[in-house]
């Protein structure tokens, strides 16, 4: 059964990006920052947005204060914050 999260960018230029991912085809955060990342980066050449995918190729985005456990506690409908702050 699929394990459905939203995950939502939090960051002065990308903040409000949201991904829905399937925790079961992950095994750590970085894996899931890295998918989110990728995931905007596609999105934004689509659309020929090449300044912003420059910005986007330099965020280190991470996820705060959580681990993977907890994640699997989250209900399907909480926001999993992506910090791209820090
Ligand atoms: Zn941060």
């Amino acid at each position: 059964m699929p394990t459905p999260r939203v995950c939502q960018i939090s960051d002065d230029t990308f903040g409000g990006f949201e991904v829905v991912i399937d925790l079961d085809y992950f095994y750590t955060l970085d894996e899931i920052s890295a998918f989110i990342k990728t995931t905007l980066i596609n999105s934004l050449k689509r659309v020929h947005l090449e300044v912003l995918v420059n910005n986007a190729k330099n965020k280190k985005l991470h996820i705060h204060d959580k681990n993977f456990c907890q994640l699997r506690n989250m209900n399907a409908d909480d926001i999993l914050y992506v910090c791209g702050h820090c």
